[in-house]
């Protein structure tokens, strides 16, 4: 910053939003609590707090993140034309230690008598909140199989894609749709032939998109081996391998069932 000071700026430190916006790391919010707490000038500086305590006292029932710039517009119109600093502190500190999220004290705040949230008694229920959508749930069948060592019989998912190149237990597709049935799940079996129990319980894991739920079937294969894209790992060594967190649980929830 010290060299866009002195290059870009002649060695003077900016004190204009355009200025400090040009010097690295400084964004909108710290630019205008610059203005306003160095240099005194009238800004709007917008956080979290500063949010809040508008939401509530003008009582701004649309939710974030909609409601900003509406919320903007009021904290623009309160910043006083002198000691806009102390003001834009004075706000900071309102919204961190008296109208905070949960149980504001508005015996203490200087606005108790104009606030609109509070008059309606609504201030904890603000600012609202745009309900995230809910998650699509994707289900699979994993088929946890050894063979007559022990070994475990897993397989490397393909390198593009969601857990590219990890290895994994042989599932289903991962659709959203019903749970499959071991039925019509057998073409997807790793190895033909097999005895598949099927396991008490699921396995439930969140990824950052979708749930995934997944049925375990486990099974033994006669002989050692076997299934041209399978890599039979002993337990043992499970631990090395490039096994993400969801399969290390279906691994745990067949151990637990007595696979
Ligand atoms: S009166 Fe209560 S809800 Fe309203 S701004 Fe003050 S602390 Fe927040």
């Amino acid at each position: 910053m010290a060299v866009a000071v002195a290059g870009q700026h002649g060695g003077r430190f900016p004190d204009t939003e355009e200025g400090l916006l040009s010097l690295p790391g400084i964004g909108a919010y710290t630019a205008a609590a610059i203005l306003a707490i160095a240099f005194d000038k009238p800004a709007t500086a917008m956080d979290g707090n500063v949010e809040r305590v508008m939401a509530r006292l003008h009582a701004v029932t649309d939710p974030l993140p909609g409601s900003k710039p509406i919320l903007r517009a009021h904290a623009a119109s309160l910043v006083p034309a002198r000691r806009s600093g102390d003001y834009t502190q004075a706000l900071f500190d309102l919204g961190a230690t008296i109208c905070t999220p949960r149980k504001p004290r508005c015996i203490l705040c200087p606005w108790t008598a104009a606030c609109e949230a509070r008059k309606q008694g609504i201030a904890e229920d603000l600012p609202a909140k745009t309900a995230k959508a809910a998650k699509p749930t994707r289900r699979a069948l994993a088929f946890v199989l050894t063979d007559a060592r022990g070994h475990v019989a897993l397989r490397r998912r393909p390198e593009k894609g969601l857990l590219g190149g990890m290895m994994e237990v042989p599932t289903t597709p991962w659709e959203a749709a019903p749970a499959p049935t071991l039925a019509a799940s057998r073409p997807h079996a790793p190895l033909a032939g097999i005895d598949w129990k099927p396991l008490p319980g699921l396995v439930r894991h969140t990824f950052t998109h979708f749930e995934f739920e997944i049925t375990v079937v486990a099974g033994n294969a006669a002989g050692t081996g076997g299934g041209t894209d399978l890599i039979w790992v002993t337990p043992d060594a499970l631990g090395d391998e490039a096994l993400p967190t969801v399969m290390l649980k279906i691994l745990r929830h067949a151990l637990a069932k007595g696979a």
